[in-house]
């Protein structure tokens, strides 16, 4: 019987980077070794298993949900793309593409697992800033996008100048391997206790200006509506 690690399935809007604003129906994995300090999602790093559920019900929880309205799922985390997640996750995509829902999923940037991507519609890749304290390959990114750019987008959170200059050198970097006009989102972070990030998010507008408007600038709307701690929106 194929299981999964899940923190939660919930219904909500997209609230970051360029579907924002359409309503879906998210699969939050359980577990994450990746590590970002700013992450805003902490409690999903165990790989606990009191968090195991069956493909079953996973997919019946979806279809609940969905009530044959919505027919599109984002995958997220944690990190859904963790080598002990593959298989389950491969199998997962396997039924929500034989039911016909359109699958994005959530990627941190760390790996390119082409079975999985060879079968997801869309591909969110992150790319990781300074401020993260991870690093993301720009040779892995580079690879990703030439495979991949016809189905991408690059999301980067940027809490200052320096993350803003990381992913402005990245996009040169990987600017030829871009075969289609992928769009790059710019997402201004959030600090612990912050309620809007204003000041940040001008900086990044203006950054973002002063270097040619290479980006788009997306905000994390969930934050704004339902206050920056609210989970399951
Ligand atoms: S990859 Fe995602 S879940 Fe994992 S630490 Fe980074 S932001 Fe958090």
């Amino acid at each position: 019987m194929t299981t999964l690690l899940i923190n939660s399935i919930y219904r909500a809007t997209e609230g970051e980077g360029i579907h924002i604003g359409i309503p879906q129906i998210f699969v939050r994995f359980q577990g994450c070794h990746i590590g970002c300090v700013n992450c805003d999602t902490k409690e999903t790093w165990d790989f606990d298993p009191a968090f195991t559920k069956s493909l079953d019900e996973v997919v019946e929880t979806v279809e609940v949900l969905s009530q044959d309205i919505i027919k599109r799922i984002s995958i997220t985390g944690g990190d859904p793309l963790h080598p002990s997640h593959i298989p389950s996750l491969i199998e997962l995509v396997k039924e929500l593409k034989a039911r016909n829902y359109y699958v994005n999923i959530e990627a941190a940037g760390t790996r390119v697992v082409k079975e999985v991507f060879d079968m997801v519609d869309f591909i969110s890749y992150d790319f990781k800033t300074p401020s993260t304290q991870v690093r993301t390959s720009k040779e892995l990114l580079g690879k990703f996008l030439e495979e991949y750019s016809h189905k991408a987008q690059i999301k980067a959170v940027v809490s200052d100048k320096k993350d803003f200059e990381a992913t402005y050198d990245a996009f040169h970097f990987v600017k030829a391997s871009m075969k289609n006009d992928v769009p790059w989102c710019l997402t201004p972070c959030y600090e612990p206790g912050e309620e809007f990030p204003m000041n940040r998010f001008q900086h990044v507008i203006k950054l973002n200006e002063s270097f040619g408007l290479p980006f788009r600038v997306i905000g994390q709307q969930h934050k704004w509506a339902f206050g920056p701690s609210e989970r399951l929106v």
